[in-house]
C-alpha cells in the first residue's frame, strides 16, 4: 500500500453518529437481554466495541479483520484478553451503508443484539440521531488489482472499480432457496431500501442442534426466517423473494466493513460466507501491492455513500 498526496479540500470527510444511539435486544446465541449504545468518537478512532460488563481486563475490541476469532454461526471478533463480542456483522453493516467512519459501540454483554434479524433496526436508530461529519478526509481503500480468495468451492473476488459495489450468488439445495443472485452498489440509499430488512436464516434441524449445545437460545422466529426440511415456517413469509440472497449481502457488506474502512472495488462473493469473507481481508491485507489508501472527492451530496475517487 502506499498513500497518495491529496487536496484537503472537496474531500469526503469521516462521520460519526451525531448524537448517543441505545437500543435494546435479545442475543441470538446468548438469549440474554443486551444493552447497545453507540457513541459519537473522534477523528481515526475507528469502530471500537466496548464490552461494559468486562472491568478486570482490557474491554476494548477494535472492529478489524484481524481481530475476528470465530466465524462458524456469525462474526466474532476479540482482543488479547480474551474478551469478544458476537454477532457484529449486521450492525458494521449499518455503520458502513450510512458512511460512519467513527464510533464507540457499549455492550453490556457478550453478543450484539439480533433485534429483528436485520440491519433496518440499527439504521432506523441511527438515522433517528443522525450523522455528524468530522474535521479529517475519509481513508479508503481502493482496489487497484484483482484480488481471489477461493476455498472449496466458495470464492470472493475483489476487484477494481470506481464504486463500492457488492454482488453475491447463493446455491442451496432446498427449494425454498435455490439459486439466487443479487448486486448493488453503496452509493445513495440502496442499502437501506434494498437490503437493510433482509434477515438472517437458519433450517429448524440446526436451530434444534445448537439449542442441544446451548446456543442460539434466543432465535425465534421473531428474529430469523426458519425453514423445515419442506417449508418456510415463519407464517408472515418472506419480505423479499429473495430475502435470502439479500441477507448473504448484508453479511458481506458487514463483514468486509472489518478491512476497518470503506473498500472502493467490487466484491463478488459465490457461496461466500462470515469465514471466506475475513479470509479474503487476510488475502487484501498479504497483497499490499494490489491496492492503495486514498481520499474520496465529494460528488453534489455531502453524504459519504456518494463516492468518486478523487
Ligand atoms: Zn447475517
Amino acid at each position: 500500500m502506499r498513500d497518495l498526496d491529496v487536496n484537503t479540500q472537496n474531500l469526503v470527510l469521516q462521520q460519526t453518529v451525531a448524537d448517543h444511539v441505545v437500543m435494546h435486544g435479545t442475543g441470538l446465541h446468548s438469549g440474554a437481554e443486551t444493552v447497545l449504545r453507540i457513541h459519537p468518537a473522534k477523528v481515526d478512532n475507528g469502530i471500537v466495541f466496548v464490552r461494559k460488563d468486562v472491568t478486570d481486563r482490557n474491554n476494548l475490541i477494535p472492529a478489524l479483520w484481524d481481530r475476528v476469532v470465530d466465524t462458524q454461526l456469525c462474526t466474532v471478533i476479540g482482543n488479547k484478553d480474551g474478551v469478544t463480542v458476537g454477532t457484529i456483522e449486521h450492525i458494521m453493516a449499518a455503520l458502513s451503508a450510512l458512511g460512519i467512519s467513527n464510533a464507540m459501540i457499549e455492550l453490556d454483554g457478550p453478543e450484539v443484539p439480533i433485534m429483528d434479524g436485520s440491519s433496518l433496526p440499527f439504521i432506523r436508530a441511527i438515522e433517528a440521531v443522525g450523522v455528524r461529519q468530522q474535521d479529517a478526509p475519509l481513508k479508503v481503500i481502493k482496489i487497484l488489482e484483482e484480488i481471489t480468495y477461493t476455498e472449496d468451492d466458495k470464492v470472493v473476488r475483489l476487484m477494481p472499480s470506481d464504486h463500492a459495489e457488492f454482488a453475491i450468488t447463493i446455491d442451496f439445495s432446498h427449494q425454498s432457496i435455490g439459486r439466487q443472485s443479487y448486486a448493488l452498489s453503496l452509493d445513495g440509499d440502496s442499502f437501506t431500501n434494498e437490503i437493510s430488512d433482509a434477515r438472517t436464516f437458519g433450517f429448524a434441524h440446526e436451530v434444534n442442534y445448537l439449542r442441544s449445545l446451548g446456543l442460539c437460545l434466543g432465535g425465534s422466529l421473531e428474529n430469523a426466517v426458519v425453514l423445515d426440511e419442506q417449508k418456510i415456517l415463519n407464517p408472515e413469509g418472506l419480505r423479499h423473494n429473495d430475502e435470502f440472497a439479500r441477507h448473504k449481502l448484508l453479511d458481506a457488506v458487514g463483514d468486509i466493513f472489518l478491512a476497518g474502512t470503506r473498500i472502493i472495488g467490487a466484491y463478488d462473493g459465490f457461496k461466500a460466507g462470515h469465514a471466506v469473507n475475513n479470509r479474503a481481508l487476510h488475502a487484501l491485507y498479504a497483497n499490499p501491492e494490489k491496492w492503495v489508501y486514498t481520499t474520496l472527492a465529494v460528488q453534489e451530496s455531502p453524504k459519504a455513500a456518494q463516492l468518486a475517487t478523487a
